[in-house]
């Protein structure tokens, strides 16, 4: 288990293996994707295939059992009966007048004759397949391959018509081992009219509700819409040999998926890479110091006074720059840097405005932290060792959290407890954006909610989401927590808020985040709007 573990690792510290392995995935995910399209679209054809054929050979047969009844009906008006002449010619004019009268013939008792003469005899006539009120039906006469003979034999009377299989077939392109049968008796039998006898009730149910498609992993079952619910008509075509078809299509697709995970490697392997040059630069930054710390002031809404700031971390490059901490850090935050950066915000908090804040006791700065911070008890001891150095009291720093931050609510509600029993303030930030809901909330302990801008944004409109700043609102105030109110950029959203009974708001309207010196001279002049930065 540890080799397994030790080789998880190495394989998760080289970019290139990391990258075969993305190649690898998604040339297997891209492949069973390609294969399962192919092979649906296979048997999609296959089904209009069958459903074409099926509507081709019900037309025919239509045609067929229409001329045949025809002339059945035409022999069974004639006056002549026995086997004379006379019969003989009415039943060649009858055979001959008809597309797909193959023959006629009169047969009673011994009595047989066609209009083929001799060569076809009809006796023994069996008893009819199917006996109607007025017809009688013989099928599959003749399981012979000779186009000439019957396939279909009409009764009416003592007078007999049939039609040839050829008939049948110039419409019909039966697959090899592919059937024309009907179905009797419930679906309990099946007599083959073309094509060899088939393995019948299929396994699956069949009942004539059935869809007219039935698609089995061997063969295909298509049942034609009947007039009479005593028989129904069905197709039946063993399934093509998908491997073989598919062999002309998987040319294609190994080439082009194997081209797509290529790319999907080397895409992954400079995300990697870029990664991590962004991290060894993030590193150089932490260690030249170009990292800076600005201070966004917070106010009392009613009396627009400054009760303290955020901390926001910005990187200024040596060109002069800027990168916005929401890039760099998610990062950190990945590469464990975060701790480094709360460490050095926490200390150039104090270093910056150590001295203001001892000169001003109820005025508090508050930090951002991250996941990770939450998680263990380190930062308490930072504070606190950092606090102690400057003489600054705890309550004067206060710590935000967002939802995010809070993996597992259990060990951060006990590093939190720790945070306020030595008098810091917890602030839940971005409040809304996660899953909080009340309930949740009522656990945790926390001084004050901080609304995420978008909500604040929303406010007044008629969006759906304008309806969650107040709500986020009463809930605090039903949990007796502060609210603050971020990302304020408008008076009307200022006054707004005041009159839901928001306290204190941040944002552009009132000041944009400002470097210490700024901070500290908006403290001194009480309350007014920073420059810009
Ligand atoms: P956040 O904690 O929600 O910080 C508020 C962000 O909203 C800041 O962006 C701020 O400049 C911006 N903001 C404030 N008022 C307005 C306004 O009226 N209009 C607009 N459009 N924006 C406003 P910033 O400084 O770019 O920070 C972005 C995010 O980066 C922060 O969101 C926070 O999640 C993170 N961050 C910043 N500094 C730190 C830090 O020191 N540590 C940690 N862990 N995260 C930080
Ligand atoms: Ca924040
Ligand atoms: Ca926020």
């Amino acid at each position: 288990m540890p080799a397994f573990i030790a080789l998880l690792r190495q394989i998760f510290h080289h970019p290139w293996m990391l990258a075969i392995m993305a190649a690898l995935a998604s040339a297997a995910l891209l492949l069973s994707a390609s294969i399962g399209i192919a092979l649906q679209q296979m048997k999609q054809s296959e089904s209009e295939q069958m459903n074409a054929q099926g509507e081709r050979f019900l037309e025919r047969l239509e045609q067929v059992f229409g001329q045949l009844r025809e002339g059945v009906d035409l022999l069974q008006a004639q006056p002549v009966r026995g086997c004379s002449p006379a019969m003989l010619t009415a039943l060649q004019q009858v055979s001959l007048g008809s597309r797909f009268i193959y023959e006629a013939a009169y047969v009673d008792g011994d009595i047989a004759c066609s209009s083929r003469g001799d060569e076809r005899a009809f006796e023994p006539l069996r008893a009819p397949d199917i006996q109607g009120p007025t017809y009688s039906y013989w099928l599959n006469t003749t399981t012979e391959p000779n186009e000439n003979l019957a396939a279909l034999m009409l009764g009416r009377g003592k007078f007999v018509v049939s039609t040839s299989r050829g008939h049948l077939t110039d419409v019909v392109d039966l697959p090899p081992g592919g059937s024309l049968v009907v179905v009797l008796d419930n679906g309990t039998r099946a007599i083959p009219v073309l094509g060899p006898p088939q393995v019948w009730p299929p396994p699956s149910a069949w009942s004539a509700s059935h869809k007219s498609l039935l698609e089995l992993s061997d063969r295909l079952i298509y049942r034609m819409p009947t007039k009479s619910p005593d028989y129904q008509l069905v197709l039946i075509a063993p399934r093509a040999k998908l491997p073989l078809k598919m062999n002309g299509m998987l040319w294609l697709l190994f080439p082009g998926s194997l081209l797509a995970a290529c790319c999907i490697g080397w895409l992954v392997l400079q995300l990697i890479l870029q990664k991590r040059s962004m991290s060894s630069e993030l590193q150089n930054a932490l260690r030249r110091g170009e990292l800076q710390v600005l201070y966004q002031p917070i106010f009392e809404l009613d009396t627009r006074r400054c009760v303290g700031a955020e901390a926001l971390v910005r990187w200024r490059r040596p060109d002069g720059t800027l990168t916005s901490p929401d890039l760099f850090i998610p990062l950190a935050e990945n590469t464990g840097q975060i701790r480094q950066i709360t460490d050095f915000v926490l200390q150039r908090v104090l270093e910056q405005l150590g001295q203001l804040l001892r000169s001003h006791p109820n005025l508090y700065i508050s930090v951002n932290l991250a996941a990770c911070d939450v998680m263990v008890p380190r930062i308490g001891r930072v504070a606190a060792r950092l606090l102690a150095l400057h003489k600054v009291a705890a309550s004067q720093i206060a710590f935000e959290v967002t939802e995010r931050g809070l993996i597992d609510v259990v060990v951060a509600r006990d590093n939190l407890q720790a945070l306020r029993a030595v008098g810091h303030q917890v602030l839940i930030d971005d409040f809304g954006t996660g899953y909080s809901s009340l309930a949740y909330l009522q656990t945790l302990p926390v001084d004050c909610l901080k609304i995420d801008k978008a909500f604040i944004d929303a406010l007044g409109h008629d969006a759906a989401s304008s309806g969650v700043a107040p709500h986020i609102i009463r809930m605090a105030h039903d949990l007796h927590l502060r609210v603050i109110a971020e990302g304020i950029e408008c008076e009307d959203q200022a006054v707004l808020l005041s009159s839901e009974g928001v306290h204190y708001g941040q944002g552009w309207l009132f000041a944009r985040p400002l470097n210490a010196r700024q901070f500290a001279e908006l403290v001194a002049r009480g309350h007014q709007t920073g420059s810009a930065m």
